[in-house]
């Protein structure tokens, strides 16, 4: 029999974008702005992590969990009390109209005729080539930026069971009477809490001393507190064992003081982080140095081999929009100007924001970094609790640390847990984007009574115990 000959179209680029989420969009835009002809693959959903699973949905439904809060203050602010019984499925309606219409300008956007828009999976082939279905396409720079996906983690029984994930939950219709929420990073947190405010009955183990172990121990204190006195149940230093489920219920088995204990519930959220989306891109073929399970990249955004950058969550830097967005933009910069010195990452401002409430929000160093990395500071805080704006609008969670240099005054760093955090951090970040001190934040008028002003009392402990004005 004769076999069929196979003939594959063939097509060149200037720059091939694989990924067209938050960093990829970026890139592209930047390579495209620089004068390049650019193509973007995308396996789809076209929208990206972003809009689809990720920031937007999140924040959508979470302003639901916040007038539920709210309302069932009432009484605290002189008003009858009314219920608050949530329409889960209603919410949904509301986060997937939102998700929509956000999506489809992102779709409009990448259907750019200066792009060329693949509708596909991207494999390579060799370092050169990679093949989009039926085309193979050769280009002199590639920029991966196929984001992330939720980590599976290894532990027995929880398959069986059945758990969700942030990108399953996002469309329970059904609010569940009670919910496990293991880990306790950002969207364990902010989902913890959400399902909580709606009724649910929610446990959250997590495995470090603190919640949101990777930030100051002070940070995750404040934080727990605000979600123990919602009647959150928050257990840290746990070591998850093993998942059963009997019926309706699922049992989660842990160590915790030493001493075998179990949270029971009638669903799991499995929060305990993603992972890059590299399976099946075939980076071995683009010889693509991959250290477990992460793409390695250099301050440029370069991978091994030179003319490959990976941006965003593929790389696991800083997995968060502005930093995938700020990556994309490199990367594509440095692809196209290969004659002029390479632009690189500076992490001096990178800046999280944790949508609980209150909301926790961080630029810059941390008191432990600055430890881990011998730099002297000087550092005071202030309490919410004291603050009268705070104080009016009943909001008395946290506080607001600084952390400057101790010959300058240099604001090196700042944490916010408290009341629109996220907001506050942004007058911070100015100030550190041109090397302000504690003494600028001082000068620089404050209305009042704001929330902002806050700011200026942990600066003026700073400045006295500098002695300068
Ligand atoms: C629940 C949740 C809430 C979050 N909230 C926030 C927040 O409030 N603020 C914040 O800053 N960050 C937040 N993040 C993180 C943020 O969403 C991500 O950091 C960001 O969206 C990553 O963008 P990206 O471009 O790297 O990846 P993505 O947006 O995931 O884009 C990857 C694209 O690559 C495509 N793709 C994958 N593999 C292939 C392939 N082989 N071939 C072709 N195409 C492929 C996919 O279809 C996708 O379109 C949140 C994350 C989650 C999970």
């Amino acid at each position: 029999m004769k076999s069929q000959s196979h003939v594959s179209t063939r097509k060149t680029h200037d720059v091939i974008v694989i990924g067209g989420g938050s960093a990829g969009y970026a890139a592209a835009r930047t390579a495209r702005d620089a004068g390049a002809d650019v193509a973007i693959v995308d396996q789809g959903p076209l929208g990206g992590l972003c809009i689809l699973r990720g920031c937007m949905p999140t924040k959508a439904i979470l302003r639901s969990a916040e007038i539920a809060a709210l309302i069932g203050r009432a009484k605290e602010f002189g008003l009858f009390p009314v219920s608050t019984n949530a329409d889960l499925s209603a919410i949904v309606d509301r986060k997937d109209r939102l998700v929509r219409e956000f999506a489809d300008y992102r779709i409009q956007q990448l259907h750019d005729p200066k792009f060329t828009l693949y509708q596909s999976r991207a494999v390579f082939r060799s370092p050169r080539e990679i093949a989009v279905g039926e085309t193979i396409l050769s280009s002199q720079s590639y920029i991966l930026a196929t984001g992330s996906r939720p980590d599976e983690v290894p532990i027995p029984g929880l398959a069986q069971a059945g758990y969700f994930t942030s990108d399953t939950i996002l469309d329970l219709r059904t609010q569940p009477g009670s919910l496990i929420v293991l880990g306790g990073g950002s969207v364990a947190l902010e989902l913890g809490q959400f399902f909580a405010r709606l009724g649910t009955k929610v446990t959250i183990l997590q495995r470090g001393r603190t919640l949101l172990s990777e930030m100051d121990e002070d940070v995750g204190r404040a934080l727990e507190g605000a979600l123990i006195d919602e009647g959150i149940e928050v257990v840290t230093g746990v070591q998850l064992l093993r998942v059963n489920c009997d019926g309706r219920r699922k049992t989660v088995w842990a160590i915790q003081d030493g001493r075998e204990q179990s949270y029971a519930g009638e669903e799991i959220l499995q929060a305990l982080g993603r992972r890059p989306n590299i399976e099946g891109l075939h980076l071995d073929l683009a010889e693509v140095t991959v250290d477990n399970g992460r793409i390695v990249v250099d301050g440029a955004m370069r991978t091994s081999q030179a003319h490959i950058y990976a941006v965003g969550d593929v790389n696991d830097v800083s997995p968060i929009v502005h930093l995938a967005i700020q990556q994309g933009e490199i990367a594509a910069y440095n692809a196209t100007h290969s004659d002029r010195q390479a632009k690189e990452l500076d992490h001096r401002l990178d800046a999280e924001v944790v949508f609980t409430d209150p909301q926790v929000a961080v630029v810059g160093r941390s008191e432990s970094t600055c430890r881990a990395e011998g730099i002297p500071f000087l550092t005071a805080s202030y309490p919410f609790a004291e603050h009268g704006k705070a104080l009016c609008l009943g909001a008395s969670h946290g506080f607001v640390k600084l952390l400057c240099a101790p010959t300058t005054g240099e604001l090196l760093g700042a944490q916010i847990v408290g009341p629109e955090g996220g907001e506050l951090i942004h007058e911070l970040i100015a100030v550190m984007y041109y090397h302000g001190t504690a003494a600028d934040l001082l000068r620089m008028p404050h209305y009042h009574p704001t929330l902002a002003e806050i700011v200026t009392y942990p600066a003026e402990s700073i400045v006295e115990k500098l002695g300068i004005g």
